[in-house]
């Protein structure tokens, strides 16, 4: 049997838990679905330090505790499940859950987060929070005056190679090709850069290492054939990401890459009643803190909507 809720949220990075936390709290009781990765991308990153409110930081997978537990609070129903499959052109909306438990769900939050691409080398892996890592910003300060490594050509690349350049000793930028995908600006920025250092036509090997973590990079020239070691502490990949928005084709707009298209300064999707938030819907930010900025976004349309539309 289908069950009724006012308000469901799907995913449970930082824009879920505060979204859940604002409905909660405005007497929606909604229901969320946590997906495959209970507390998203921060639960595969250390320490936190840039989210304001923790003066000597926190661990990623601490924090999102911290955050469950305060939207169960005020009676946040969380949930393990993930949702397979949706119908959005039906009112009530219609959400499948593990392919079995059907939803019916006056408003519907979505803030099912981007992953981050890999290389999908077993060392990438074997390293991943140990020397690896998919964002400059959240880790760059760990590896301050130290010789770093980042892997990609494109703007995310090269915005993090300036930003690691200013505070590590030295950036080896990894690229593929024999030149940038990224905008002319930010080439101009990376290649003029006296402490970044292009490797062009090049691959990764393997992530070198040993029990302290990460000790250097074989990257390997497709044109000459060489192989080379680079001393680093530090390897970041930046060959983009994926916003997990699959299952929402068809009925939401989205950019080219698949992040959902929401009217500027809301949370609201083209569809009546489903509100996104979070990196699901953010191409630039993609940061926690913005991320749970948008979720309050979203709880608070859709408490609105729902008002105006009598449901609550
Ligand atoms: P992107 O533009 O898709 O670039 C990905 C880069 O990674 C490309 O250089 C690509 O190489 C490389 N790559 C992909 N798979 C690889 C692999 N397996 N091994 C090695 N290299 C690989 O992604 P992005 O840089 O994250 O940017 C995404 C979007 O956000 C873009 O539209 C970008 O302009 C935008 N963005 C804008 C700003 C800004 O305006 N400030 C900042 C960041 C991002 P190839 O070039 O050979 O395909």
């Amino acid at each position: 049997m289908a069950e009724h809720t006012k308000c469901l949220i799907i995913g449970s990075g930082p824009a879920g838990y505060t979204a859940a936390i604002y409905a909660s709290r405005a007497g929606l009781t909604p229901i969320m679905y946590q997906g495959p990765q209970p507390g998203g991308q921060l639960t595969i990153t250390n320490d936190v330090e840039n989210f304001p409110g923790y003066p000597d930081g926190i661990q990623g997978p601490e924090m999102m505790q911290d955050l469950e537990k305060q939207a169960r609070r005020f009676g946040s129903d969380v949930r393990y499940g993930m949702v397979t499959s949706v119908d959005f052109s039906v009112s009530p909306k219609k959400v499948l859950v593990d392919d079995t438990h059907e939803i019916l769900a006056d408003a519907v939050i979505i803030s099912t987060g981007a992953s981050a691409k890999w290389l999908g080398l077993p060392s990438e892996q074997a390293y991943n929070g140990r020397g690896v890592s998919a964002c400059a910003v959240c880790d760059g300060f760990f590896f301050r005056n130290q010789e770093v490594a980042i892997v990609g050509g494109g703007d995310t690349a090269a915005e993090e190679a300036t930003y690691l350049a200013n505070l590590c000793s030295k950036v080896h930028m990894i690229v593929r090709r024999d030149e940038l995908r990224a905008s002319q600006i930010m080439q101009k920025r990376v290649t003029s850069n006296p402490k970044i250092q292009m490797h062009w036509n090049s691959s990764t090997d393997e992530i070198l290492g040993d029990d302290g973590g990460v000790t250097g990079v074989r990257i390997k020239n497709s044109v000459s054939g060489e192989t080379t070691e680079l001393p680093v502490t530090g390897f970041f990949v930046a060959i983009g990401h994926k916003p997990n928005t699959d299952i929402f084709k068809g009925f939401l707009d989205m950019d080219d890459a698949g992040y959902i298209l929401t009217e500027k300064g809301s949370s609201r999707t083209n569809i009546a009643g489903v509100f996104a938030s979070g990196d699901a819907q953010d191409n630039i930010y993609r940061q926690a803190i913005t991320a749970a900025g948008t979720g309050c976004m979203a709880a608070l349309d859709a408490e609105r909507w729902l008002a105006e539309n009598e449901l609550h």
